[in-house]
């Protein structure tokens, strides 16, 4: 009997992670049989780990903090969309044995705010709180929807800066300085990709960021998504959401890479939100 396909999530530290769960619920719907387990690699002997799982019968991985730069960088192959990024959250064995890396968390953030939050950001203007990988994600995903204008706002301006220049877009992006927010106009769409929340570190933000009409959208979830989510309904959003709908959307993007069938998103976030309520 040939042994059980093995899948993992990576990163460190990883308890927390949902991965194993809706992997297993989509294994469920789908009765797909397979193995999905959250390893702990430590930076130094994560490229290491990842091989030895590939060489002993993993079959694909997802990557996160702090490995989506060097899961990038061990890959053999690379998806376009990971080459624009430079990040990895998805690792897949190939059939020829190499090992590819795709990038799936701005296309998981577009699907759940186009499809479940009901925001389409095209013609918007959009401001990005946050210029780590999930911010970079986020800003290549949005400008590609067809937001008409997207500022980048960063603690650190010089990753800001870095981020727009990436971006290569400069008809459409710009960087604000963090402290300056108040000084300018209010925005259509905020979108949260600090770490703050993950942190529990503040997030200090002015109310003249939203009008009427502006929606706000968190990617952390859970605990994480308490502090922004509270402000922006405190701020008189329209409608605030936070990540968790992003997140299933990655993981049902990554099972469909791996065994060919789409999982039942909606069905699989009403039973993981059910169990992570802020
Ligand atoms: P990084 O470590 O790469 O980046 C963190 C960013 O947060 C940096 O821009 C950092 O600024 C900023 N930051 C941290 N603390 C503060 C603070 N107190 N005030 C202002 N800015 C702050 O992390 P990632 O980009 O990988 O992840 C960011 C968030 O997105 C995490 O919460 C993660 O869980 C979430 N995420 C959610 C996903 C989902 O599917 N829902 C997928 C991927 C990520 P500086 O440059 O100054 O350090």
């Amino acid at each position: 009997m040939p042994a059980i396909a093995r899948y993992a999530v990576f990163g460190h530290p990883i308890a927390h992670s949902l991965s194993p769960r809706l992997h297993a619920l989509f294994a469920e719907q789908t009765g797909i049989a397979l193995e999905y387990t959250a390893l702990d690699a430590a930076p130094d002997e994560f490229a290491s780990v990842v091989r030895e799982f590939f060489a002993h019968g993993g079959r694909g991985a997802n990557v996160t903090l702090p490995h989506k730069a060097a899961a990038f960088a061990l890959a053999d192959a690379h998806t376009p969309g990971a080459k624009r990024l430079g990040v990895a959250n998805v690792l897949t064995l190939l059939p020829d044995g190499r090992i590819e890396a795709d990038g799936n968390d701005g296309a998981g953030m577009l699907a759940d705010m186009r499809g479940r939050f009901g925001f389409d950001p095209r013609e918007r203007d959009v401001l990005l709180l946050g210029a780590g990988g999930a911010a970079r994600a986020a800003a290549f995903a949005l400008l590609d929807a067809g937001a008409r204008n997207l500022t980048v706002a960063n603690r650190t301006p010089e990753r800001a800066q870095a981020l727009a220049a990436a971006l290569s877009a400069p008809e459409r992006s710009r960087t604000a300085a963090w402290n300056a927010l108040d000084r300018g106009a209010a925005f259509d769409l905020i979108v949260n990709a600090t770490s703050a929340g993950v942190q529990h570190t503040a997030l200090v933000l002015p109310r003249s960021l939203v009008q009427t009409r502006t929606v706000a959208y968190d990617l952390s979830y859970g605990a994480a998504a308490r502090r922004f989510v509270g402000w922006a309904q405190a701020a008189g959003c329209a409608a605030v959401t936070d990540g968790l709908g992003m997140l299933v959307e990655t993981a049902a993007a990554s099972f469909e890479r791996w065994h060919g069938v789409r999982p039942d998103v909606d069905a699989a976030l009403k039973a993981i939100r059910a169990g992570t309520r802020p």
